[in-house]
């Protein structure tokens, strides 16, 4: 066997060494760590039960744009690794004992090579979150909370690693309860990149409500062809760091909301059943970007100055 290495392979290699060994990394990671624990302190304060995560199962989140797609073998059986736990997290909820949950939820998508911009890995993690009985306002202002003890938080005790790396610690001073535009006004003031335009311009972050996507999304049948869901956009041009919504539980509308973006029935054909039985609860969640929250708290350029190994899309070799 060959063990020579070509140019190519010398120069990612070197990359990768020189990434590795990056000075501000320790505090990069430090940052994070933070994040993550008074995410956890939050969850318990608020007696949301935490679960271990999926790495792979016959079914995953369907997704909203296209993604390289893998498929995994296991007793004759098809798996997908995890896009995200979305159904998953509705069928835990049957559980009656269980009324909000959270995963830190390590997901896999195949990004194409056109998503390597500053803000997709194919590698990442997301806190994904999941309340019984809950509406958008509810989640809404869970997440305005949590934000708020995250920074809160970050601000006490790693004021300094953030200045160092950020320049200050402004971008986390923020109100208590954060602006909501719907998609469609925004879309009429700014025109098509209005997500980007809005965040730009603004300096905390805020709420996008209404958005046209996955089946599972609830739409608002007081206002039809309207969905009852939401992200949460990071201010300064830093955009998307969190989409959630009410979900569809019952059978007749995951039927009609998958007919009409023509997923097939067959995959989801045992989630269906659970649907029919009036199994699936009603929930509303969201999901918050790792990397992305951790890339707005430092002000970095791209969300691979967070990661440790190159797990941007479409950038080949990859080494390790
Ligand atoms: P989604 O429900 O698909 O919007 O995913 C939930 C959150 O995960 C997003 O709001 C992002 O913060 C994060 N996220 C989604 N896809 C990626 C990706 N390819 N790379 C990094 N973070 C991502
Ligand atoms: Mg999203």
């Amino acid at each position: 066997m060959k063990d020579v290495i070509n140019n190519e392979e010398i120069e990612a290699l070197e990359k990768v060494v020189k990434k590795v060994k990056r000075p501000e990394l320790k505090e990069i990671l430090s940052v994070q760590q933070q994040i993550l624990r008074a995410i956890d302190e939050f969850m318990i304060k608020e007696d949301v039960t935490r679960v271990m995560p999926l790495m792979m199962a016959p079914i995953t989140d369907t997704l909203n744009h296209d993604v390289e797609e893998t498929e995994l073998n296991y007793c004759g059986q098809k798996f997908d690794v995890m896009k995200s736990m979305i159904f998953h997290k509705q069928l835990i909820l049957m559980n009656e004992g269980l009324e909000k949950i959270y995963i830190v939820s390590p997901n896999i998508r195949l990004e194409r090579p056109e998503r390597n911009d500053t803000r997709h890995l194919f590698e990442f993690s997301q806190v994904d979150f999941e309340f019984k009985n809950a509406k958008m306002d509810d989640v809404l202002s869970f997440i305005e909370k949590l934000v708020s003890y995250v920074f809160s938080d970050l601000k006490e005790k790693c004021s300094k690693e953030i200045i160092n790396i950020a320049g200050s610690l402004d971008h986390l001073n923020i109100s208590k309860s954060f602006d909501r535009y719907r998609t469609e006004d925004l879309y009429e003031k700014y025109g098509e990149d209005f997500e980007k335009i809005a965040s730009e311009k603004a300096v905390e972050p805020f709420f996008l409500i209404n958005h046209k996507r996955e089946f599972y999304d609830k739409e608002d049948l007081n206002n039809p062809g309207t969905y009852l869901n939401y992200d949460l956009i990071w201010p300064r041009g830093y955009v998307e760091g969190l989409s959630g919504g009410e979900r569809e539980f019952e059978y007749e509308r995951i039927l009609v909301r998958m007919d009409e973006i023509g997923q097939s029935r067959e995959l989801f054909r045992n989630y269906i059943e659970i649907a029919k039985r009036g199994l699936l609860p009603q929930t509303a969640g969201a999901g918050l970007g790792v990397e992305r929250i951790t890339r707005y708290v430092l002000q970095l350029d791209g969300i691979d100055d967070v990661t440790i190994f190159n797990r941007k899309p479409g950038e080949t070799p990859y080494i390790f």
